[in-house]
């Protein structure tokens, strides 16, 4: 998948995507406020702080642009345009001698099997455990990262584990595990091994599940797509002044994301982590219901999420849970037909309401269900169609985890372990 350009080629694409844009955010007519005078966050290339060769985890990068010389990624709207010896903002792409190279390639730093609730997936095979997988590596730079001990790491500076696109699905496999969720980091910025993963678990009859904050150029989603059936993105907030301030990103391209998604029809599920003081405004979370339904629909859950406490953002409390209420009313007033409060266990808005008759068709405890009132993806009551992909392994328990998956490597621990790689990639 990857090609050559000349120089010519190269830098009339740079200009384009500069300008593209540009474009965008003048067109989008985001109101400016106080956050307008915020610093944007957005990464940067790390000079001359590549290996000097590939290592063992290492793949050509499928999307790319070259001069021979210099090289431009083309997975992200990020386009990091990379010299020799240079290293991506997302830290696992690099420019060894005039080729773009992947360094997250069977090394997942995260390997858990985890109930597809937690993704957080509700409209999609229920109760059924999910193989779980990351590793190192963001395209963003979320202030409020809950992952950032893996996300804002280069790939050799954190433990992992060695798992081939085949391993990966031989684990799901023995794990009972009908999907592979592509998680926790940023999977975009290990596209190469999630691609093939993908790719071979459809094969076996596994399905695919991408966690993403969406930030994915249109060539490359429309390739993976193929082999994607679930999805849960994040819809940051609907400003592209946070979407710079707060996360590093902008919010054109997530959109786009959202509308190819729907577009070739892969099922996916919304979410905003209510963060307060960026994302407290009402008539924003309006705006976005209302472009949801103009451009996707009313089918797709949107969950708000709470904040706690984290990374560069402890000052701020958690977010009031009457917040949460009142955007979820909004979102329901406004006519999306699944809007949950994710974060507040044993919360009334965790549970699934049929949009027809609003008896409860799931209710849920932390990631258990209770109830469950769905035959063959209608309302047992009134026999209405419920959005979302259903099937006959909804049952499932839970597989426990076996050890040399490394069940002990929490997500949620601030004492993730940190190791340093041995040789392969140590410059010099
Ligand atoms: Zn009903």
């Amino acid at each position: 998948m990857s090609y050559l350009m000349t120089r010519k080629d190269f830098l009339r694409s740079l200009g384009i995507g500069l300008s593209g844009l540009f474009c965008a955010a003048q067109g989008l007519g985001f109101s400016f406020s106080a956050r307008s005078k915020a610093k944007s966050v957005k990464g940067h290339i790390f000079k001359n702080d590549a290996p000097r060769k590939p290592w063992k985890w290492s793949i050509e990068g499928f999307y790319y642009a070259s001069d021979g010389k210099d090289v431009q990624c083309q997975i992200c709207p990020n386009r990091c345009v990379l010299s020799p010896g240079d290293r991506s903002v997302c830290r696992s792409k690099v420019n060894i001698g005039g080729k773009l190279y992947s360094l997250a390639y069977g090394n997942p730093c995260a390997v858990h099997v985890d109930p597809i609730e937690k993704k957080p997936l509700y409209h999609f095979y229920p109760n059924t455990p999910v193989f779980s997988i990351a590793t190192t590596g963001c395209n963003f730079r979320c202030l409020n990262c809950q992952n950032w001990e893996i996300s804002q790491k280069r790939p050799e500076d954190v433990r992992f584990a060695e798992l081939f696109p085949a391993e990966v699905v031989s684990g799901a496999l023995k794990t009972g595990c009908p999907s592979i969720a592509y998680t926790y980091s940023e999977a975009i910025t290990y596209y190469e091994y999630m691609y093939d993963t993908a790719k071979l678990a459809r094969k076996k009859g596994i399905r695919n599940v991408l966690v993403s904050n969406g930030y994915i150029n249109e060539m490359p989603l429309l390739e993976l797509a193929e082999y994607l059936d679930g999805a849960n993105i994040n819809l940051k907030s609907f400003d592209d002044q946070i979407y710079q301030c707060l996360n590093g990103g902008r919010l054109l391209p997530v959109l786009n994301t959202f509308k190819t998604l729907h577009k070739v029809g892969v099922w996916f599920e919304m979410t905003t982590l209510v963060v307060p003081t960026y994302i407290e405004d009402p008539e924003m979370i309006k705006e976005m219901c209302r472009w949801i339904l103009k451009e996707l629909g009313p089918d797709y859950p949107l969950h708000f999420l709470r904040f706690f406490p984290q990374y560069k953002l402890t000052r701020l409390p958690p977010t009031p849970v009457t917040t949460l209420e009142r955007f979820r009313s909004i979102a329901l007033k406004e006519g999306i037909h699944y809007v949950y409060i994710g974060n507040v266990p044993g919360h009334p808005g965790c549970h699934t309401y049929c949009h027809h008759c609003g008896k409860i068709l799931i209710e849920r405890q932390g990631y258990f269900l209770k109830q469950y009132n769905i035959e063959s993806g209608h309302c047992k009551f009134c026999h209405t169609p419920i959005p979302g992909r259903w099937g006959a392994s909804e049952n499932k328990s839970i597989s426990k985890l076996p050890p040399r998956y490394g069940g002990n490597i929490s997500m949620e621990s601030n004492s993730f372990p940190v190791l340093h790689a041995p040789d392969p990639l140590s410059k010099g």
